[in-house]
């Protein structure tokens, strides 16, 4: 069985346990290197093959070639990761890197319950980081940070292990404040703020692919003055096989960030404003499979065979071939002609799609992005304030 044949059917297994779903979009300041850390987490659960991966699937050319061309241009990915014995599925969402897509990122976040902000270690927080951060926690997102192109304070600017840890604190510092400006007045919110110690901050080389944390330097036993040593003597490749990028990320996200079960019943008294005591409330909460369907569609995307996809997250019951959904603002229902999962810019058909998880819908031919599409009709999720900066408006 194909490598991606295999990924697609974990998928579909962990797709009905939502404890071990991560629904999460990467948000940076463009150039900070979301993309190359995109393609750190795709090799490292094994979509694309990293050097390793590469050697060992020379004789899978034909697949592995079609799996690079379509997973590099990623734009919603589905990939799996074991994290203390268990089985994880991380739902990553892309979101645009320039800051006129600011409406495009805030819907994106709207699918998410994890955002992990990347900020580069020589340019520090910049102020699309600030907007980033902004549509997650207004959005009720929880953050983590990673800290990328660490190699370039060692091998470019030669900095030594104080000054290194200086401005990466002066990094974590800049995110907190933002954070906790956005959620002191918050009461569905504790306190989000990212630490090295809580393990919520991760930093290293999304290009040379290593990275540490916290708990990874627990674990590997590999300190500051290794990290500085082997970056220096050119062992890059060294502190990938020791401490790969791939890994510590994955950890982070299913350590701490909600799983769709946790995140519900918080994030739907913000983003919804129907009835908290309905039946269908407390199945949005409840993030039940059975109940009626609900999803809220976050992104329109076209493929050449199939027409127009819509992508969103479903909030409630199953979403299935055939079924006739009331789409928001319109009057009529549109039925349901195929759900699927995201692998790279593919889309996977797949049988069902529960709640808790994205789904890739075609039919829908009145949805567009903000669309509330339920086999009920309902009150709309509420609309998508759009943050750029630096004036806020709302749509
Ligand atoms: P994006 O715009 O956030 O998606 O950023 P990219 O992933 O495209 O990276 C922007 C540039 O930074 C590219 O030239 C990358 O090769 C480079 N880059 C990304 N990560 C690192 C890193 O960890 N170290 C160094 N030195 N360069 C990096």
């Amino acid at each position: 069985m194909g490598r991606r044949k295999k990924i697609v059917e974990q998928c579909e297994r962990l797709m009905d346990e939502p404890e071990n779903i991560r629904n999460i979009a990467i948000a940076a300041h463009v150039d900070h290197g979301k993309t190359t850390l995109t393609d750190n987490l795709l090799a490292g659960a094994g979509m694309i093959s990293d050097e390793t991966a590469g050697q060992q699937l020379a004789m899978d050319t034909e697949e592995d070639e079609q799996e690079r061309g379509i997973t590099i241009d990623a734009a919603n990915v589905s990939m799996t990761h074991e994290y203390e014995g268990t089985n994880h599925l991380v739902n990553l969402i892309d979101t645009p890197g320039h800051v006129d897509f600011g409406g495009d990122v805030t819907r994106a976040m709207r699918a998410v319950d994890g955002a992990l902000v990347v900020v580069d270690a020589v340019e520090g927080a910049m102020p699309q980081t600030e907007t980033v951060v902004r549509q997650a926690l207004r959005e009720g997102v929880k953050p983590t940070l990673f800290i990328n192109k660490v190699d370039r304070l060692i091998s470019e600017l030669q900095e030594g292990p104080q000054e290194m840890q200086e401005r990466l604190l002066d990094v974590i510092n800049d995110v907190n404040e933002l954070i906790r400006g956005m959620t002191e007045d918050r009461d569905d919110i504790d306190d989000w703020t990212v630490s090295v110690e809580d393990g919520t901050v991760a930093f290293g080389s999304a290009l040379y692919k290593w990275g540490v944390s916290m708990p990874s330097m627990q674990r590997t036993g590999i300190d500051f003055g290794d990290i500085i040593e082997l970056e220096r003597n050119d062992k890059r490749q060294e502190l990938h096989d020791r401490t790969p990028l791939a890994d510590v990320v994955l950890d982070m996200v299913a350590e701490h960030f909600p799983n769709p079960i946790e995140a519900q019943p918080r994030r739907i008294p913000t983003i919804w404003r129907g009835d908290a005591e309905s039946d269908l409330a407390v199945d949005m909460r409840d993030v039940n499979p059975d109940g009626e369907v609900v999803l809220m569609v976050t992104d329109i995307g076209v493929d050449p065979h199939a027409g127009e996809i819509a992508a969103g997250r479903v909030f409630s019951g199953t979403l299935e071939k055939g079924q006739d959904l009331h789409v928001s603002g319109t009057a009529s229902t549109n039925r349901v002609q195929s759900v699927g999962i995201y692998m790279g810019g593919e889309r996977e058909e797949v049988d069902r799609v529960p709640a808790g998880n994205i789904a890739a819908v075609t039919g829908l031919k009145d949805a567009i992005a903000g669309s509330t599409v339920s086999s009920v009709e309902m009150t709309p999720f509420e609309s998508i304030e759009h943050i750029s900066e630096p004036v806020i408006t709302k749509s």
